[in-house]
């Protein structure tokens, strides 16, 4: 059994009534979460549920029966993780960029028909699933893409590395980064969406670290920001208390939330 440290935020006053459904958000480590909308629907993004800094990873990817969207940001096995084990078991379907989709139905065993137009983008566009209940836009990354082949040998061309805006209605919008290094650009997110929630890869090496990241937050101006993609492997050095340094220093507005595995919010 794994513990749930359930914490509540009156993020969407407005929205949010002391009986209205609420929407979850579970952090597995890593880059790896599931959300769950107010009418029951379930998410993932980048869904390595077993990876080294989850305890609990094998029970968490048993109790995964309902899965209804997977969302993955780029090729690497961190972050398609469990996707195509859990996709056969739960049907779940594909959100990608169009070529990331069809590298992960090529080369990975991602069944074929869980990776179709309606769920599949590109950056600058929005996608609308799940009866309209969310939207869900492709965000550019600075990073790379390759993905390995089923036996875990061969890269191929995964397309370009994303991020994800996910607009749950009734709900919070939430920005998964990804991997990525700071941009400029990712200013221009809030020229067309609030920002709730914000998760930030941190870990530096391979992402960006943690002063990289506070000011990627102070050009996303979220009202929570968790920081994500740190302490997975020791060279994922990047800490939350240098990313909380860094965003004091910066003078970020932005509610800093660390999160635990196998930890839920609500909003
Ligand atoms: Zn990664």
């Amino acid at each position: 059994m794994k513990a749930l440290l359930v914490l509540v935020f009156s993020l969407l006053v407005t929205a949010t009534s002391a009986n209205a459904a609420q929407t979850e958000l579970e952090w597995y480590g890593h880059s790896a979460f599931k959300l769950t909308t107010p009418s029951g629907k379930v998410l993932l993004i980048d869904p390595w549920i077993t990876n080294p800094a989850n305890k609990h990873g094998k029970a968490d990817l048993a109790a995964l029966t309902r899965v209804d969207l997977i969302l993955i940001s780029h090729g690497h096995f961190d972050h398609v993780g469990d996707a195509v084990a859990i996709a056969k078991t739960t049907g779940a379907k594909l959100v990608s960029t169009f070529d990331l989709g069809k590298a992960l139905t090529t080369y990975a065993g991602y069944p074929k028909a869980q990776a179709g137009f309606d769920t599949q983008g590109n950056v600058g566009g929005e996608i609308s699933v799940l009866d309209g209940e969310v939207k869900i836009a492709f965000i550019p990354a600075i990073h790379s893409s390759a993905i390995m082949d089923e036996n875990g040998k061969d890269l191929h061309q995964g397309g370009n590395p994303g991020g994800f805006l996910i607009m749950v209605k009734n709900g919070p919008t939430i920005y998964h980064t990804g991997d990525t290094d700071l941009f400029n650009d990712m200013r221009l997110i809030t020229q067309f969406h609030k920002v709730d929630v914000m998760l930030a890869c941190i870990g530096d090496h391979f992402t960006m670290g943690p002063d990289r990241a506070a000011l990627a937050t102070k050009l996303v101006a979220p009202r929570i920001v968790i920081p994500m993609h740190y302490g997975t492997f020791p060279i994922l050095n990047g800490t939350p208390a240098e990313f909380k340094a860094a965003l004091a220093k910066d003078g970020v507005k932005s509610k800093l939330v660390v999160m635990q595995p196998d930890e839920t919010l609500k909003f």
